[in-house]
């Protein structure tokens, strides 16, 4: 299959033709200056076009820049999209007309091909509140959508995928630091799969150091220069003449600058040394937001090419577990045939690895997965869906302390997961601010103990209850225990669960989900319909089909018991190559 990439900027059109099977680029080209051409960008896309119509494509994948608030995934493009992606331009004024013009293009020119978006923000659009907002005005912010969007989001989200290939480990077990270090740069910190942090923020000026902006200001520098300077000279100033070009004064080419300090040029020497120093502190930032981490990231020009970079930024980190191989790093040459290069030493506890980015590769593989999710069944089975409330599960010690030594848990019901049960013993959860009495254990006992509470249950405890899948309880919350016979501090366990899908094998086949999938599930038909996303599957042949959530979830939809939501449906790759042979609508 194969698929268009169109990066439309403000002075350049970059444009891949991929097929997407074997990721291998068919066609890559680009025009420079194009708002200098007659007839712009539409006149640009039509020579662009013309010059490909030797080739049958199936699909058309668009980088836009800004998604707002509103898109937190990549979406098949129809009139609605485009409205809400010219709402966005105040927060993109120099991209997003002119990613509207390379779509508006492409449509009129290939009308029966489905076109998609792909947004640089949507990888962060679910970070946590904390990570996400100023603190600034609260209404005031809301008003005016100013909060963090943070962007890279298309080749972090690639790079974090390859380094879990990499590692074999899956990637929602994993707990990264990706930092893209390109002319633009920008660090996140990717936790089980999800983007919880990056350092870009409303705009790409928040941040690292970079080539020619300067990231990471007080507040009060801009107010100053903005005074004494005017607003549009500072906006000059702080996009294109600061960072490296600003502190070197040699341009925004770190291969130009570590020449030139080789030579002894003080301005290329301080450049090299606040553009490492600013990259370290996110490092550490992002491992303490983590409570921990397995891997750091290198991508982009600077991170796949510069080998003193890297060192530099890498040096005395040892007690996050990161130690560099000297060999390894200086040998490290990253390419599509081999993109991930680990230049660990064999004992550190953390891998530091060079992964190389390829953002184009990965809008053709979401433009795939985005037509695949818009072929629907005809006919969707509903998912019974199962509110829990608070409860939690208890390993032998913690019950021996909690209900003395030797106690078993009495059934008093059977639950509709087989085998398992509500117990007739009660806990009470005790946090620092306020306590919650008579919580469920459930049943049987478990390798693990694990607390399950709402995050209304969280503020009343005074607690911070990480969104966890069962049984992923290391790292997360600690929390005082009370039962009759004991009182037990765990230094883990509380968390709130994630919302999941309990699938026999049976089932997983007809909805053609595996063990792991992240899927939506829609409610349709109740006094608040509902999207979730972010649903987790988990198939086992001691599962029946039901989803489970917890009641400050089943609230937000209002739903109440017998309640069933449907799988929004994502085709098998051959639906989806037939999908794309037929014309899509508007
Ligand atoms: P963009 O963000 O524009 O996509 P890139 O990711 O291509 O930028 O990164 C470009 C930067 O990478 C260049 O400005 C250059 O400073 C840096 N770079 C590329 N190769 C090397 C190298 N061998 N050594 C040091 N820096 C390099």
């Amino acid at each position: 299959m194969k698929i268009l990439v169109i990066n439309c900027g403000s002075s350049s059109i970059k444009y891949q033709l991929i097929d997407q099977g074997s990721g291998m680029t068919i066609v890559k080209d680009s025009v420079e200056r194009v708002a200098e051409l007659e007839g712009g960008h539409a006149q640009a896309l039509r020579s662009i076009l013309g010059g490909l119509a030797a080739h049958e494509i199936s699909a058309v994948g668009h980088r836009v820049v800004h998604g707002g608030e509103k898109f937190s995934d990549s979406v098949l493009i129809d009139s609605s999209v485009l409205a809400a992606i010219e709402a966005c331009v105040p927060l993109a004024p120099l991209h997003n007309p002119a990613n509207l013009a390379g779509i508006r293009a492409a449509r009129e020119m290939l009308p029966g091909l489905a076109q998609v978006a792909v947004f640089d923000t949507a990888f962060h659009a679910r970070m946590p509140r904390r990570a996400r907002a100023y603190a600034i005005d609260r209404e005031l912010a809301e008003k005016g959508s100013i909060r963090r969007y943070g962007f890279h989001g298309t080749s972090h989200a690639m790079v974090a995928q390859r380094a879990a290939d990499f590692l074999q480990q899956p990637l929602k077990e994993l707990r990264l630091i990706s930092c893209h270090l390109g002319n633009g740069a920008s660090a996140c910190a990717i936790e089980y799969g999800h983007s919880v942090d990056t350092s870009m923020g409303m705009t790409p000026l928040e941040g690292l150091v970079m080539g020619t902006r300067s990231g990471d200001l007080d507040p009060g520098v801009v107010l100053k220069l903005c005074r004494e300077l005017g607003v549009d000279a500072t906006d000059e100033l702080l996009n294109r003449k600061s960072g490296l070009a600003g502190l070197s004064g040699l341009g925004n080419d770190l291969r130009d600058i570590e020449s030139a300090a080789a030579q002894g040029h003080e301005g290329a020497r301080a450049a090299i040394n606040l553009f490492a120093h600013r990259a370290k502190k996110y490092i550490g930032a992002y491992a303490a937001v983590m409570g921990g981490i397995d891997a750091v990231i290198f991508t982009g020009g600077i991170g796949q090419n510069s080998v003193s970079m890297r060192q530099r930024i890498l040096q005395h980190l040892d007690f996050l577990g990161l130690r560099v191989d000297d060999d390894l790093n200086r040998d490290a040459r990253v390419s599509e045939e081999l993109p991930v290069v680990d230049i660990s030493t064999r004992t550190a506890r953390v891998r530091a690895l060079v992964v190389a980015t390829n953002e184009e590769l990965q809008i053709a593989r979401e433009t795939e997965r985005i037509v695949a999710k818009s072929v629907r069944p005809s006919e969707p089975s509903p998912i019974p869906i199962a509110i829990s409330a608070r409860h939690c599960h208890l390993d032998r010690a913690t019950m021996d302390q909690l209900f003395g030594v030797g106690s078993e848990l009495e059934v008093y019901k059977e639950i509709s997961q087989p085998g398992q049960f509500a117990s007739k013993q009660k806990v009470n959860l005790i946090g620092p601010r306020d306590r919650i009495d008579e919580v469920r254990v459930l049943g049987p006992l478990r390798n693990k103990s694990q607390f399950e509470i709402s995050r209304t249950d969280e503020y009343k405890l005074g607690v911070d209850a990480p969104i966890r899948g069962s049984g992923q309880v290391e790292g997360s919350a600690p929390i005082t225990v009370e039962g009759p016979k004991g009182t037990v501090h765990m230094v883990e366990g509380l968390i709130c669960a994630r919302r999941h899908i309990h699938m026999h094998p049976d089932d997983a086949k007809n909805f053609a989900v595996k063990d792991g999938d992240e899927v939506e599930v829609g409610i349709k038909g109740g006094p608040r319909d509902l999207t979730f996303g972010d649903v987790l599957v988990r198939v086992s042949d001691k599962y029946v089909l039901e989803m489970h959530i917890d009641t400050d979830e089943a609230n937000a939809a209002e739903l109440s018991r017998g309640a069933a939501g449907d799988l929004v449906y994502v085709a098998p790759a051959g639906d989806v190559q037939a999908a794309l042979r037929a014309p899509i609508g508007k």
